[in-house]
């Protein structure tokens, strides 16, 4: 059986697991990237964490058929480079190239989002399926487009950043230093934001016992909704109606057969899922009647997404 490494590059920590071709992660390990030592510097750590990952997992270098990375910012997939990631100070980073100096091996590199989309389409809750639609909802919104069996990149990488499709005229500032995106509204970081705006406007709230260590989450809102509390179902219900706005607008292009979503705020689960569908049902062209609806579920991969659909970007 033939086994890969996927590398999965955040700002925070760096993970690199043994994937097997089921998809099964055998051994994982994890390092801090040196980001203030510069991209090549972090290519030299990336090398050695797929060292230490073969030593713990008791397997040697030739028992690998490639390397896959999946790294956050735009990715130029054809030139192995990293356009740009501001939060590891990337810049026109040859990473293939730098790591080939290392250890010459089959690799490729991929958005981080779209590598999740490819593993979840393999593995996860999009199995089988041809036409998929990633969405993770964290501190951005990621998506990753699966067409007729392809990640979907665009133009030299540029494309797929359907967090930043508008979703408001002259809305919400975004990170992106445009107005009424997406991600402005449907991010876990809007969802806080959302929240604390209720809250103070209803101070009496259910909310005001569901915060965590004193602060609003991602997840008070929905807390406070299980137990019925009136406000907290108002911010619920909006929010599930900006997260679906957006799907809608997705699937009137794209037309996947499932939309798998993922991100911390996905754990919420049903409460959030079930308003997702109804309006998307709802609302996206030819409604249920004419077109088949894709089906909507929560991803399955967690946080292994980010390794096992690295790792797919090397499987044949
Ligand atoms: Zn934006």
């Amino acid at each position: 059986m033939a086994n890969y490494i996927g590398i999965d590059i955040g700002g925070m920590s760096i993970k690199a697991g043994i994937v097997d071709e089921n998809g099964k992660i055998l051994c994982k390990d994890t390092i801090v990237p040196r980001v203030k030592e510069g991209q090549d510097a972090i290519a030299k750590d990336m090398f050695d964490l797929c060292e230490n990952v073969l030593a713990k997992a008791g397997m040697k270098k030739e028992d690998i058929a490639g390397v896959g990375f999946g790294s956050p910012g735009t990715v130029d997939t054809e030139r192995g480079l990293i356009t740009f990631a501001a939060n590891l100070g990337f810049n026109k980073f040859y990473l293939l190239k730098e790591f080939g100096k290392y250890w010459k091996v089959k690799a490729a590199v991929g958005n981080d989002a779209n590598c999740a989309a490819l593993g979840e389409t393999k593995f996860g809750s999009g199995q089988n399926k041809q036409n998929t639609f990633f969405v993770t909802l964290g501190t951005g919104v990621g998506t990753g487009f699966i067409v007729d069996g392809k990640i979907l990149t665009g133009h030299k990488g540029g494309g797929s950043e359907g967090g930043h499709i508008c979703i408001r005229m002259n809305g919400e500032k975004c990170s992106c230093g445009e107005r009424g995106c997406w991600e402005a509204y449907a991010s876990a970081t809007a969802l806080i934001k959302q929240t604390e705006i209720a809250l103070q406007k209803n101070p009496d709230s259910i909310m005001k016992e569901c915060l965590e260590n004193g602060k609003v989450t991602g997840r008070t809102a929905f807390e406070g909704a299980r137990r019925g509390d009136k406000t907290a179902l108002k911010v619920v219900n909006t929010y599930a109606k900006y997260v679906a706005t957006g799907i809608v607008l997705l699937v009137n292009v794209f037309r996947p057969e499932v939309i798998m979503i993922g991100g911390g705020v996905s754990n919420a689960g049903d409460i959030l899922l079930s308003r997702i569908k109804k309006y998307v049902s709802r609302h996206c062209f030819g409604n249920a009647k004419i077109n088949p609806v894709p089906q909507i579920e929560i991803a399955k991969l967690g946080n292994d997404a980010g390794i096992i659909g690295a790792a797919s970007l090397v499987m044949e």
